[in-house]
């Protein structure tokens, strides 16, 4: 888009329609977090690249951005979605049959191709493990003995996909949990993804990671002493976005318009930026 007269010859129909998605399965993860299973009603969508997301109406309520969790052969995606306000809410309750509205996909994608061949450590904080489930499937497929997971949660019961938490260990990948508050037979770590990452000294070559923001920004500095060159470090953020295309300009950091610069951004491009707000 180089000028005004663009804006206005650039066609947007197409990704601002949403396209309908009738719900097949609904699994309660945690007290407020549920995962949906959406099929196409009629022609689906793009394919959808590990980070990226999608733009979710519940028709009636609003639209809101929710990241893809992960997608099937038969054209069905999978998304995670806390309930915390009214749009939430309503995706959180719909059940099997009802309809909802996607846009998309979304944004940039974890560097897949970078990570090839290169030990990663991936750090998810909290419902940060749902963007970063696809990107976790691609490198357990093709080398799980170089990625190491680091998730932490509030506490156990907060910890999400326990089945695929074994699954990655099993094949290979070294998967460490941690949590802030431990309950009884809680046998794991207690504090943060950065302590964990900390202890482990291991020593990595690139790094995704994705979580709070503070989580991300000493997260991103523990990697960097795993020996993580900045540039190969990728957080992902979020920011209020609503129209997708880099048009409406709410989801504005530094130079960059997130939702279509971002959400997945290289660390040292945004580090600076952060501090700025954080003040
Ligand atoms: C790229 C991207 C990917 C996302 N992926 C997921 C996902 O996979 N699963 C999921 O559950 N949520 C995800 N979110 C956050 C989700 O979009 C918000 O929770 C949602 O917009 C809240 O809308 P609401 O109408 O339910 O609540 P609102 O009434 O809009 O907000 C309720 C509360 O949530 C806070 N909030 C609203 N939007 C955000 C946001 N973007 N980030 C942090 N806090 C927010 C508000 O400050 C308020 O305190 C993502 C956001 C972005 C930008």
């Amino acid at each position: 888009m180089d000028s005004l007269a663009d804006l206005h010859t650039t066609p947007v129909v197409e990704p601002m329609e949403p396209t309908p998605y009738r719900v097949t399965n609904s699994r309660r993860e945690t007290a407020d977090v549920t995962t949906l299973t959406l099929v196409p009603v009629a022609a689906g969508l793009a394919s959808m690249l590990p980070g990226q997301y999608l733009m979710v109406w519940a028709f009636g309520v609003g639209e809101i951005p929710i990241s893809v969790s992960r997608t099937l052969p038969t054209g069905e995606v999978l998304l995670t979605v806390r309930a915390v306000g009214a749009t939430s809410t309503a995706v959180v309750g719909t059940t099997v049959g009802d309809v909802l509205g996607l846009r998309g996909p979304f944004g940039t994608a974890w560097p897949m191709a970078a990570a090839a061949g290169r030990d990663l450590v991936v750090v998810a904080g909290g419902l940060g493990l749902a963007p970063l489930r696809m990107a976790i499937d691609a490198q357990v497929a093709q080398d799980p003995t170089r990625l190491s997971v680091v998730v932490g949660a509030r506490e156990q019961a907060q910890l999400l996909y326990a089945d695929d938490l074994q699954r990655w260990t099993a094949a290979g990948a070294r998967v460490h949990l941690t949590v802030d508050a431990a309950d009884r037979g809680w046998h794991g770590a207690v504090g943060t993804t950065t302590a964990v990452l900390e202890r482990l000294a291991e020593r990595h070559e690139m790094a995704f990671v994705c979580g709070p923001e503070l989580m991300m920004t000493s997260g991103a500095r523990a990697v960097v002493g795993c020996g993580v060159q900045p540039a190969d470090i990728w957080v992902s953020l979020e920011r209020n976005m609503h129209c997708g295309i880099g048009h409406c300009g709410r989801c504005q950091l530094g130079s960059q318009l997130l939702c279509r610069d971002g959400a997945v951004v290289r660390w040292d491009h945004v580090e600076r930026l952060l501090e700025v707000r954080g003040r």
